[in-house]
Formats: structure tokens, C-alpha cells, sequence
């Protein structure tokens, strides 16, 4: 079993539609959407839910206010503000880190800490294999800690059901979620486009698979809407020995299949699902 992330140092650079499209051509696969902050590996492959659960991160204090007595403790000891005490104290979700210092020394043991609801992860069966993915809650933080929960059950997946491939959607840019997204990851395909900020995310997406021991391929996404450009990408690429498997052309198809919801190897045989297919091919020879 090999595990295949694919990046792309931000979003929308065709990480996804990459991705999909391995969906279809892998043969036997589950598939892992780890952008749990703006996941859209779903609306590509419609996905039917089998399995919903809650991911709770962390604890919150919550007050229960027929045992307070708004005596302002709690506030006065809170380090981050998150309290206010009117006739009783109220806590902002937001801003409480769930230290605990208010429930310690509440004088009428009137807070308790509560385990903190964040999002919600899945399981789904998709036409194209299994699909782990999630939702982080708007404004919830720990997303890499649901990454690594979305990558371990994809995982536990694949070992029941002996599957050759773990295709993995990762997250954008190189903070806490794709360091958490690198981890166990056999290959980093990375996605990049032909333009001064895709070359400034590829060297540092490659300086984080680098770092983490990880090998590294990449494509070039529209490599033909700046010709000079795609030709720096190579060359960026040589230089940070990042194997380069192939260019994918500006196609009309791309942009009617993410239109239409559906993987582009589905509705086109066109220049760019051909170029895909290929660099799929290149892919599993680097194992
Ligand atoms: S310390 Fe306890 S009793 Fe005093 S305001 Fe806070 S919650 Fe209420
Ligand atoms: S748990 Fe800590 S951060 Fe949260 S309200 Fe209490 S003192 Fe403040």
C-alpha cells in the first residue's frame, strides 16, 4: 500500500482536479480529503455518507448559572479575557483556551469544562472507492490535529481492505495542516502553475517534503498559458530534485467538468485528461 499526497502550496492550482482525476484511473484506492478548512474533493465526487462523527478538540469552560454568584473571581484570574461578569459570569467560546484556572478556584464550584465540539468527520462511499473527509466547524482551530485523524482512519481503510493506493487531497500551504498531512506519506505530488508565486509555493512546499524526508514529483498545471514561466518551474524544480512527470495544458474540459461536478476523466478524452493519465502512469513507476 502506498500513500500519494497531493499539494499545491495554496488553492486553486488544480490539486483537485488532479486528484479526482486519480480517483478514476487508480484501481484500487481509498481516497483521503485532508483540506478540512474548504474541503471540495466532494463536489467532484459525490460522495453518499456511511458513517458521521463528531471531532471534539480540546475543552471549554461553561458556567452554570444557578451556582453563581457573580463574585468576578473568574474574570479577574482569566488570562485571555474570555470572561465577563454581569449577574453572572459568561464565558466567550472564542476566546476561552480552557486552561481551567477559572474552574479551580471558583469558590462555588459553578464551572465545569466541557469537551469542546469541533467539526464533524466521514466516512462515504464514492463510485470511484471509499472517502474519508471532514468539516472543521467556521472559526474552529486544530485542523491538524483532523487531518491526522482523516489520514489515520483512511489508513485503517486501506488495511482492511487491502488497497494498493491511498490518494490523499491535502491542505493548502505549508502550515500545521500539511505538516500533519505529510506524516506516513510515501509520495508528494505537487501541483504548481506557471507563475511567479506557483515557483515561490513550490520551493517551499518542497523545502517542507525535504524536510520531512518525504520524495517529491511535480506537474505543471496550464503550463502552456506561460510558456517562459513552465520552463523556470522545470528548472526550479531540477534545482530542489523534484522529478518533474509532466505539463498539463490549458483544456476548456477542466473548466466544464468542475462546472458539472464531475472528474474530468469522466466527461473528456481532451488534451489535459490525456496529459493527467500520463503523468498517473509516470506516478506509480517512481515506486
Ligand atoms: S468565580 Fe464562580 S461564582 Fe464567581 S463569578 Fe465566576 S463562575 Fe461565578
Ligand atoms: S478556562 Fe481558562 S481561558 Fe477559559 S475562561 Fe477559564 S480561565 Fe479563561
Amino acid at each position: 500500500m502506498k500513500e500519494i499526497l497531493i499539494l499545491s502550496g495554496k488553492g486553486g492550482t488544480g490539486k483537485t482536479t488532479v486528484t479526482a482525476a486519480f480517483a478514476c484511473l487508480a484501481q484500487s484506492k481509498v481516497l483521503a480529503d485532508c483540506d478540512v478548512d474548504a474541503a471540495d474533493l466532494h463536489l467532484l465526487l459525490s460522495p453518499k455518507i456511511i458513517e458521521e462523527h463528531p471531532f471534539q478538540s480540546g475543552v471549554t469552560a461553561n458556567v452554570d448559572p444557578s451556582a453563581c454568584t457573580g463574585c468576578g473571581t473568574c474574570a479577574d484570574l482569566c488570562r485571555f479575557d474570555a470572561v465577563t461578569v454581569d449577574e453572572h459570569a459568561s464565558i466567550d467560546p472564542f476566546s476561552c483556551e480552557g486552561c481551567g484556572v477559572c474552574e479551580y478556584f471558583c469558590p462555588e464550584k459553578a464551572i465545569s469544562l466541557k469537551d469542546n465540539l469541533c467539526g464533524r468527520w466521514y466516512i462515504s462511499r464514492t463510485k470511484y472507492g471509499q472517502m474519508v473527509h471532514a468539516a472543521l466547524d467556521i472559526g474552529e482551530e486544530n485542523s491538524g490535529k483532523l487531518v491526522s485523524l482523516v489520514k489515520r482512519q483512511a489508513k485503517n481503510l486501506a488495511e482492511q481492505s487491502t488497497t494498493e493506493w491511498i490518494i490523499v487531497d491535502g491542505p493548502p500551504g505549508i502550515g500545521c495542516p500539511v505538516i500533519a498531512s505529510l506524516s506516513g506519506t510515501d509520495m508528494v505530488l505537487i501541483v504548481t502553475e506557471p507563475t511567479l508565486s506557483g515557483i515561490h509555493d513550490l520551493k517551499r512546499v518542497a523545502g517542507l517534503a525535504k524536510h520531512f524526508k518525504t520524495p517529491a514529483c511535480a506537474c505543471i498545471n496550464r503550463w502552456d498559458l506561460n510558456r517562459q514561466m513552465a520552463e523556470e518551474v522545470e528548472r526550479t524544480c531540477e534545482a530542489h530534485d523534484i522529478t518533474m512527470l509532466g505539463r498539463i495544458p490549458f483544456d476548456e474540459d477542466v473548466v466544464d467538468s468542475l462546472v458539472r461536478g464531475i472528474p474530468l476523466m469522466e466527461v473528456s478524452s481532451g488534451p489535459a485528461a490525456v496529459e493527467i493519465k500520463q503523468i498517473w502512469e509516470r506516478l506509480q513507476k517512481q515506486f
